[in-house]
């Protein structure tokens, strides 16, 4: 079976063990950071340690969600991986063009060097020192998956042209391709335009659709085209409570799409225990949110699809 690359190497699918499917571990002081102060974690050790919390508790593999080019710190993620035996899955790709500097590179590359700058990143080793200038030096470890970003201007020319070069990167590689949606973006738009360019849908996770909660066709239409929906609402009492997050699962497994359900934290420093006494911690799907699942009904069973078997297939189907 088709294996998965993490920043150790190569991973077997049956070692993913319970997987969160789009995580921030480390992220560098940027202009994401000067927008929101939260979005910059760059203690190893405290990171590290929410690291061996998620593990003490049964987690084994993180989908980290930051590309290369937008303060990604890849150097850390190996590290962390060597010091605590995680799976970690880097990514390459880009994120809300907002959370770039007005000149940075991103904004002009062409979409045959982006693509191949993608390819490169995950079949050869991701770039290093790349948050404002391009630098040809690279890590001799990959990125396994492809994270990108819609906002709510849509497919403008430049973002037209990013997710082109995305979608060419992922057929050629055949990773994952990771979608942030924006609360107030057209998905529908954005997946009808990743099909034309002959993406497969099972290789597609939409992420962040639960902000807020929405009426079911808000979800079911994306899901009846067979792509994987990533929740992280959880524990992030500013949207709404785990309550209304419970129900939204078990509204989905109701209607038959517990194949295709994944979760996570969507992290930030206000979130990490480490770096925030009151946050939620890296452990809080294991030790909150999958205990109240198992109280509204949901399954051992469906439980390891959820946190297991659906990840799997993202990379294999
Ligand atoms: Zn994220």
């Amino acid at each position: 079976m088709k294996e998965i690359m993490t920043v150790t190497g190569w991973q077997k699918p049956q070692a993913l063990g319970f997987c969160h499917c789009h995580e921030h571990l480390m992220l560098s002081k940027g202009t994401s950071f000067a927008r929101n102060p939260v979005l910059c974690m760059e203690d190893l050790e405290k990171s590290t340690e929410e690291v061996r919390r998620f593990l003490a508790q049964g987690g084994k593999t993180i989908l980290e969600a930051q590309p290369g080019g937008c303060n990604r710190m890849e150097g850390a993620l190996y590290q962390i991986a060597k010091a605590t035996g995680a799976n970690i899955v880097a990514s390459t790709g880009f994120h809300k063009l907002i959370f770039y500097p007005e000149n940075h590179w991103i904004r002009t590359i062409s979409e045959e060097d982006f693509t191949r700058f993608l390819v490169h990143e995950l079949s050869e080793g991701m770039y290093t020192d790349i948050d404002t200038e391009f630098h040809t030096d690279t890590v001799p470890y990959r990125a396994g998956i492809l994270k990108t970003a819609l906002d709510t201007e849509g497919l403008t020319p430049v973002y037209r042209r990013l997710f082109t070069a995305a979608a060419r990167a992922a057929k050629e590689t055949d990773v994952p391709l990771m979608v942030h949606i924006e609360q107030g973006s057209d998905p529908g738009a954005l997946l009808d335009f990743l099909l034309e360019q002959g993406v497969s849908p099972k290789r597609l996770i939409f992420c962040h659709m639960d902000r807020s909660v929405e009426e079911p066709s808000y979800y079911t239409k994306i899901l009846d085209k067979k792509v994987m929906l990533e929740f992280d609402t959880i524990g992030r009492f500013k949207y709404h409570g785990d309550e209304e997050e419970v129900e939204l699962f078990v509204d989905l497994i109701r209607r038959g799409y517990e194949d295709q359900l994944l979760f996570s934290l969507d992290t930030t420093a206000a979130r990490l225990k480490t770096y925030t006494p009151d946050g939620v911690g890296l452990d809080y799907i294991l030790t909150t949110f999958v205990p109240a699942l198992r109280a509204a009904g949901v399954t051992d069973a469906q439980i390891c699809k959820i946190s297991h078997d659906n990840c799997v297939r993202v990379f294999t189907d």
